[in-house]
């Protein structure tokens, strides 16, 4: 359980200096998966390391005859753990897929298995020598001190703020869909999300960086009247049919994310909390994508910048 403490403790207890360590952690982790979308996909992160095996509880459990009880016995969780093979130098995270009411649907797994992540890419395990990061073999301070880091990673990595900012989110339930996190946990980090953007730092290299990750998934536009698909910031007119005001989020599959609408034109000129210009846009932070590198799947195509918003064709 997280609790508000601990997020108060995630605060105190990491030095600005570790917490920039941790997010160079997390952007290495996003790029080594390369899975720049929403939700963010936690278990391709993991697969995409091959000293890393996630096993489901129930995939445990017919591979070794156990019973729920004893699996949790083992694990000595409800929730999730890692455990690290030093001869082989290779991590398993066990996660539980059982009990589907408190931990799949409400998608406390993924939370779980980002944090056990956390662990091993902080590289908790190898620090203290031990198997598994574990409240019982672990000083208070130590254990307290890899929780909160854990947690620290787990919630960079599934809220990324600065790729949010692309959205209209204003309830925490907007969040927890985009996010893919559980209801009590969407709560905090909208919260989390609300006070990071009441001092939104254009110059900061993190937020930059994430941004531009995303950057591909918060331009993308489906045409309503000609199907097409592209890649766009700024302008109201499709660049195919010339049709304005056409032009959605997304690749068509709405479906996904019904409640969810890109700020106009995917410009943010005024800031979501109180009205003013936005420092983000006018700090230049969404140029910080840059559209010859972007990859452009078959589909999709770039368009300029500069496009005239008034009059694209004629
Ligand atoms: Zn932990
Ligand atoms: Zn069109």
């Amino acid at each position: 359980m997280i609790t508000l403490e601990m997020i108060l403790l995630t605060k105190i207890m990491i030095e600005r200096a570790r917490r920039n360590e941790i997010k160079n952690v997390v952007i290495n982790a996003l790029v080594h998966a390369n899975v720049p979308y929403l939700p963010v996909d936690v278990k391709k992160i993991c697969k995409s390391y091959e000293f890393i095996r996630l096993i489901p509880f129930s995939v445990q459990m017919k591979h070794r005859g156990m019973s729920y009880e004893e699996i949790l016995a083992q694990c000595q969780t409800k929730d999730a753990c890692a455990d690290y093979y030093a001869l082989k130098d290779k991590y398993i995270i066990y996660y539980n897929d059982i009990d589907k009411v408190a931990f799949i649907n409400s998608n406390r797994y993924r939370w779980s298995i980002a944090h056990e992540l956390g662990h091993i890419l902080l590289n908790h395990h190898k620090i203290s020598d031990k198997m598994r990061i574990f409240r019982f073999n672990l000083s208070n301070e130590e254990y307290n001190h890899f929780e909160a880091e854990a947690d620290y990673f787990a919630q960079l990595l599934l809220v990324p703020h600065a790729a949010l900012l692309g959205f209209k989110i204003s309830t925490s339930n907007q969040l927890q869909i985009m996010c893919k996190i559980s209801s009590p946990a969407s709560r905090r980090r909208y919260y989390e999300f609300i006070e990071w953007k009441s001092h939104l730092n254009a110059k900061d290299q993190y937020d930059k960086r994430v941004f531009s990750y995303y950057s591909y998934y918060i331009f993308k536009r489906k045409c309503k009247n000609c199907d097409a698909g592209i890649v766009q910031r700024y302008g109201k007119y499709c660049p195919i049919c010339g049709f304005k005001n056409t032009l959605e989020w997304g690749d068509g599959d709405k479906m996904k994310y019904p409640l969810l609408e890109t700020h106009e034109n995917g410009k943010l000129t005024k800031c979501p909390i109180c009205g003013e210009k936005s420092a983000f846009y006018n700090n230049n932070l969404l140029n910080s994508w840059d559209y010859n590198n972007a990859e452009s799947p078959d589909a999709f195509m770039n368009i300029p910048d500069d496009i005239d918003e008034e009059l694209p064709f004629n």
